[in-house]
């Protein structure tokens, strides 16, 4: 089956991005959010993301007025019911998903392919909550979406290999390239990145380093190209938090436990970038580091 449309449920910071990389390879998107504020926001952002792009001459003003021209929006899911492809990219809990494919599943084609970019929540649980599970699976874009060259693939035990054949085409198609994962709890990249993440906090909480000489000390030591404190705020501390509840419940392990400081910022609604605040402080012209 070839697909053409493409519904995206989520407009944050993922979201958008999808949406954005979607219309760029030619795909008719639909963006669904359930704030109207939260639309008006990725419209912004995927505009200023490609006039950025226009400008350093990665694409044309043709180029980026076609892309802007196939994306719409909406705050009502049932109307992504007629696309070909659906990603969701809402909120990182699985209830919140739950939700979503309960309401979505109605109104979709027989044929429509249902994924999700779930950093990582069972893909086969996920979509035992669906009608289709053998037209269901993991599809995990790396932040922003609109550079990082990775999207992760992962089949739940139902899928089947024409669903997956029919997502790899559309990475081909985004020019990205897929790594395939098998469905473990966060999968590959988060399994790695985020237990460095959590050991980053617990380094600064036992005062082993504040958070300036950490993201150095890894930036020059390890060669990273962001230190991981300051990574954590670009991917969003709920996030991070999420997927480290996800691997201590899922692996059963202790070395997985998140650092009670990376709860703490949480509680506390210090969610990094895109609350202004996290392990640094960016209300200012520079970030400030919090601790
Ligand atoms: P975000 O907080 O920026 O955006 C989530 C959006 O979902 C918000 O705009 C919210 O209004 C919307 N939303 C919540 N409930 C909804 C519903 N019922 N229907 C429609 N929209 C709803 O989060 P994000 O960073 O964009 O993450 C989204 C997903 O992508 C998560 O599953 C996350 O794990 C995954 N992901 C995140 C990253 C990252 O670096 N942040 C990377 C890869 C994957």
């Amino acid at each position: 089956m070839e697909i053409r449309t493409v519904g995206v449920v989520g407009a944050g910071q993922m979201g958008n991005g999808i949406a954005h990389v979607m219309a760029v390879a030619g795909y008719d998107v639909l963006l669904n959010d359930v704030s109207e504020d939260a639309l008006e926001r990725a419209v912004e952002t995927i505009t200023k993301n490609l006039d950025r792009q226009v400008s350093r001459e990665k694409i044309s003003a043709e180029d980026r007025d076609a892309a802007m021209a196939r994306i719409r929006t909406t705050s009502k899911l049932e109307e992504l019911g007629q696309s070909d492809l659906v990603i969701e990219a809402a909120t990182e809990r699985e209830e919140v998903k739950i939700k979503i494919f309960e309401t979505l599943v109605p109104h979709l084609k027989p044929e429509t392919i249902l994924t999700t970019n779930t950093s990582s929540i069972s893909i086969t649980r996920l979509a035992s909550r669906t009608d289709r599970p053998e037209r269901f699976m993991g599809f995990h874009f790396m932040n922003p979406v609109p550079v990082m060259k990775l999207v992760e693939l992962i089949r739940g035990i139902a899928t089947e290999h024409e669903t997956y054949e029919a997502c790899l085409a559309v990475v081909e198609k985004l020019n990205k390239t897929a790594a395939s994962a098998e469905d473990f709890p966060a999968f590959i990249v988060n399994r790695i990145l985020m237990p460095m993440i959590n050991e980053a906090v617990y380094t600064l909480l036992e005062g082993v380093g504040n958070v300036r000489s950490i993201d150095e000390a890894m930036k020059l030591g390890a060669n990273h190209p962001m230190g991981p404190l300051e990574l954590a705020d670009f991917i969003g501390l709920d996030t991070c938090l999420a997927i480290m509840n996800v691997l201590h419940d899922g692996l059963g392990d202790t070395k997985y436990r998140p650092c009670p400081l990376l709860s703490k910022y949480v509680e506390a609604g210090w969610l990094g970038r895109k609350t202004q605040r996290g392990f640094y402080d960016y209300r200012g012209e520079t970030p400030v580091p919090t601790r």
